[in-house]
Parts: C-alpha cells; structure tokens; sequence
C-alpha cells in the first residue's frame, strides 16, 4: 500500500485475510456504454477495464444484433426502418 494509491483515481477494496483486513486500493471501472441514438445507458454491455475485455470472448460484450453495443434496441430498430425505406 503505496501513498500514492491514496485518491479519488482508486477505489478502496476492503479484503478480508485469516487474521486482519486489510485494503486494497483499484482502479476505478470505466463510465457505461451509451447509446449512439439517444445516449441512454446499454444493456448488455460490461463494465470492465480493457483488459478485462479483450479477454472476454466477443458474444459477452455486446448484444448480438445489428448495431448491437452501439444503438439501444429502440434505436436500432429506427435506424433499421429508416434504411429499409430509403433503399425503396
Ligand atoms: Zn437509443
């Protein structure tokens, strides 16, 4: 435990040992996913530090549909409507 983990930029992990707790200090996970349409928060997409991320496996970082992790469902469901009439 190092003086400068002490700030805002860390997080405090309580971690509990066999005799004492100590604590931990971790970064902070980045800001929710937001849509591109409307900006409300998406489902489906983890909170997690980029190196958690590329680890996961990519079914477990967006919803799989099209524009899945970048339109909410709503949005993407305007922007599929719109593309199929202005092709026609
Ligand atoms: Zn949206």
């Amino acid at each position: 435990m190092a003086f400068k983990h002490r700030n805002r930029s860390f997080r405090k992990v309580l971690v509990k040992l066999a005799s004492k707790v100590t604590t931990h200090y971790k970064k902070r996970n980045p800001a929710k996913a937001q849509c591109g349409g409307c900006g409300k928060e998406l489902h489906g997409v983890p909170r997690a530090r980029i190196v958690k991320m590329q680890n996961l496996p990519k079914t477990k970082k967006r919803p799989e549909r099209p524009y899945g992790g970048v339109f909410c469902s709503k949005c993407m469901r305007e922007t599929m409507i719109a593309r199929a009439k202005a092709q026609s």
